[in-house]
């Protein structure tokens, strides 16, 4: 059989064909249309080596390894993520690739999640402002994106199973909204549905969410491509909008399609589309595709390392012992760390650097004199003879720098504590008393405990896991060569069961309640006032900066945000500017304060800086529920302005105009509902004055009792149509409905 939409010409079997994978990173040549590569993805290309003697999936081609997520995330800088993004495009040209797999843009629901290293925040604003420029970035170079992993696909225990169990307002404002960002305005060639399910159905054959929102009403235009054997059943997955199944091949898949199609179980039109969306993404790659491209690899290296220097988050400087000077003092390098970088997670996104700085290396090499080192501890662990060695080496240095971490974070696996590996946390805690001007840098990829600890020592650096050219870019930063403008995307706890999500995480019998609703890292943090290690969007500089006054205009588009910043220490610096909103008063359940605006501004000494904050109205909608769509609540929205979630330095408010949110009456609707509906209320009245004419009084009686009036106003109006002598019968209550919804 063969239709005649955009896949004309080829025959349904073809069409099954050209919609699953021709192997591990290749879609299928079929017909006329050559396979196309599509491969990780996100912080660099992973390329798989032809060569047969190389084993492994993941033996890739060199290429840059840009800093992750986790770090990229922390610049808070959109236009150095959209550079990235167009560095990994000229690369995954230079190598033939068409679509590189990222970013990935999951909610940082839990610490704990496996591959929070691949994801931006705990907010979706964030998220979605830098994944925007991310996509931008990229696909200005004539590569594909494959925004990841859609959706709800916060955790790694039992993820091909797991039903996320999630509110719709929640859904909306939290888990999909970056979704719906990036889609909106960077128009991803494809998105990647995830393994898990939500609320019971599988993301790869979900109607609702692959077609009634990506594509009716978000707009989306490219392709849905699986996760890597996301799909169960392939007859429903494509009956529910997903294009392409991934790996391939899928020869009983392709089979049962056809199948499915002879026996008109299935629509052919579903997979006619399908089949003509796969032409569009391969006609579109092999346009784009260019022989001759290269790139730079040691500009790119570079753009690692500046990328990772603002990354990098200065938790603590007591006393400013940073920045170091270069020489004068004696150092001690302290820790495996800095000779052996944790610069990657592990999993689909592990790829093969071009090259790979040590910080040990590069401090050795800004510093003029001596650095000693001394390795403290093992990947497996420390012992007595390391320790003392290195309380030694640090007993007879100026300043030390002890480098800790995690000794592994992968996809397929949440971790199980924040604890940092004890013998670690020993080994700093013996330097420190020897040394009082201990510093330790931090690598890991998603949040670590820093408390008590951190007590100990005056300086602390959030160094992640920063790509290729982290070492150098810690070294810069430890000398001031960058002046630290890095901050926190997740909130630091001070323990564990503080969290939000730690009651609900990772759930049980393939089925995680995502109970802390919308109240999700520092929302729920600050609903709760409990306090924390440090919180999200902190982080300090080797300069200070002061706000001077707010102030804030509305307009049909939105709010924009004016308040001079002034570099108020002896250094150039960056601050990153963020307006937190809330709204006093909201007639629906609200976080405390919400991000809904922020810029890094590059400041000279002693210079201000005037910052505007642009808000779009669209982010200050709320889901609601009763209407089942997005609505902006009127009234007076208190704008915080500050240096993080919790050092707001100035506050102004401004009066917004609301949409219509009036939810229609109904015989369901509660008296109290009724009542305070002006219309409602009027014919309610106006029924009850005519029923009271009529001596038909006592309901309406007990109504007016204000102790009464509270027992009733829950009631349906439905409900009561049941009680002895009331005037609303069901055929009045029906005309009541009819003139309250005009
Ligand atoms: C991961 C994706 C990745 C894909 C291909 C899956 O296991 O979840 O993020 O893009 O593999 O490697």
């Amino acid at each position: 059989m063969t239709t005649d939409a955009g896949s004309s010409r080829l025959t349904t079997a073809e069409q099954a064909a050209l919609t699953s994978g021709g192997d591990f990173w290749h879609s299928s040549a079929v017909a006329d249309l050559p396979k196309i590569i599509l491969t990780d993805g996100p912080h660099g290309v992973r390329k798989q080596i032809a060569d047969a003697s190389q084993p492994g999936l993941l033996a890739s081609e060199p290429a840059t390894c840009f800093p992750p997520a986790v770090a990229l995330g922390s610049t808070w800088d959109p236009d150095l993520v959209r550079r990235v993004g167009e560095a990994l495009g000229e690369e995954a040209r230079a190598m033939g690739v068409s679509v590189l797999l990222g970013p990935g843009i999951n909610l940082k629901r839990s610490p704990l999640g496996g591959r929070n290293f691949e994801y931006y925040a705990e907010d979706p604003l964030l998220t979605g402002v830098l994944a925007t420029e991310w996509v931008r970035g990229l696909q200005s170079r004539g590569v594909g994106a494959s925004l990841k992993h859609f959706a709800v696909n916060s955790q790694e225990t039992d993820r091909m199973r797991v039903s996320a169990d999630v509110d719709e307002r929640t859904l909306r404002e939290m888990y999909l909204r970056a979704f719906q960002r990036v889609v909106q305005q960077a128009q991803p060639w494809t998105v990647m549905c995830s393994y898990n399910r939500i609320n019971g159905v599988h993301a790869s054959q979900d109607p609702w969410l692959l077609t009634t929102v990506l594509r009716d009403e978000w707009g989306f235009e490219g392709l849905v491509v699986s996760d890597w054997g996301a799909v169960v059943d392939r007859v429903a997955a494509v009956r529910a909008g997903l294009d392409l199944t991934m790996p391939g091949p899928d020869r009983a898949g392709d089979e049962a399609l056809v199948r499915a199609v002879a026996d008109g179980t299935l629509d052919p039109a579903a997979l006619d589309t399908s089949a003509a969306r796969m032409r569009a993404l391969v006609e579109r790659s092999v346009a784009a595709l260019d022989p001759a491209a290269s790139y730079d690899a040691d500009a790119h290296h570079a753009l690692a390392r500046e990328a990772a220097g603002r990354g990098i988050v200065l938790l603590k400087n007591d006393g400013d012992l940073l920045p170091l000077p270069r020489q004068d003092i004696t150092i001690a390098v302290i820790g495996e760390h800095a000779r052996t970088p944790r610069f990657q997670g592990g999993g689909s996104s592990q790829m093969n650097p071009t090259r790979l700085d040590d910080a040990l290396t590069a401090i050795t090499a800004l510093f003029d004199g001596p650095v000693r080192f001394a390795a403290g501890y093992t990947a497996d662990g420390g012992g007595e003879r390391l320790t003392a060695e290195a309380v030694d080496t640090a007993r007879h240095a100026d300043a030390a720098v002890v480098f800790i971490g995690t000794a592994q974070e992968t996809e397929g696996a949440d971790r199980d504590s924040l604890e940092l590996p004890a013998a670690q946390l020993a080994l700093v805690a013996r330097v420190a008393a020897v040394n009082p001007n201990t510093i330790v840098v931090l690598s890991h990829g998603a949040v670590v405990l820093t408390s008590p600890w951190d007590r100990d020592v005056p300086a602390l650096v959030e160094g992640w896991l920063l790509g290729q050219a982290g070492g150098g870019a810690i070294a810069d930063v430890l000398f001031g060569i960058v002046n630290p403008s890095g901050r926190l995307t997740e909130t630091i706890p001070l323990k564990l069961a503080h969290h939000p999500s730690h009651l609900d995480f990772p759930g049980e019998a393939s089925h995680v309640r995502y109970g802390e609703g919308i109240h999700v890292g520092y929302r729920g943090f600050d609903a709760r006032e409990q306090e924390v290690a440090y919180p999200f969007g902190f982080g300090l500089s080797y300069t200070s900066f002061s706000y001077g006054d707010a102030t804030a205009t509305a307009d049909d588009g939105g709010i924009e945000v004016r308040v001079p910043v002034t570099n108020t220490g002896g250094r150039d610096g960056r601050e990153v500017v963020q307006v937190y909103a809330s709204l006093p008063g909201s007639r629906v359940r609200r976080a405390v304060r919400e991000l809904k605006g922020f810029t890094s501004v590059a400041i000279a000494a002693g210079e201000t800086a005037d910052v505007v904050v642009r808000i779009d109205r669209d982010d200050l909608a709320y889901w609601d529920p009763s209407l089942r769509r997005w609505a902006v609540e009127g009234g007076d929205y208190l704008l915080a302005v500050g240096a993080s979630s919790r050092d707001l330095r100035c506050s102004v408010t401004v009066k917004v105009d609301g949409d219509d949110t009036r939810v229609p009456l109904t015989a369901e609707s509660t008296l109290g509902e009724w009542l305070s509906d002006p219309l409602g209320g009027q014919v309610l009245a106006q029924a009850f004055a005519a029923a009271a004419a009529q001596g038909g009084g006592g309901l309406i009686g007990m109504a007016a009792d204000p102790q009464m009036f509270t027992l009733m106003a829950g009631v349906p109006l439905s409900r009561m149509a049941a009680f002895p002598g009331s005037p609303l019968t069901l055929e009045v209550i029906a005309q009541l409905v009819t003139a309250a919804n005009p």
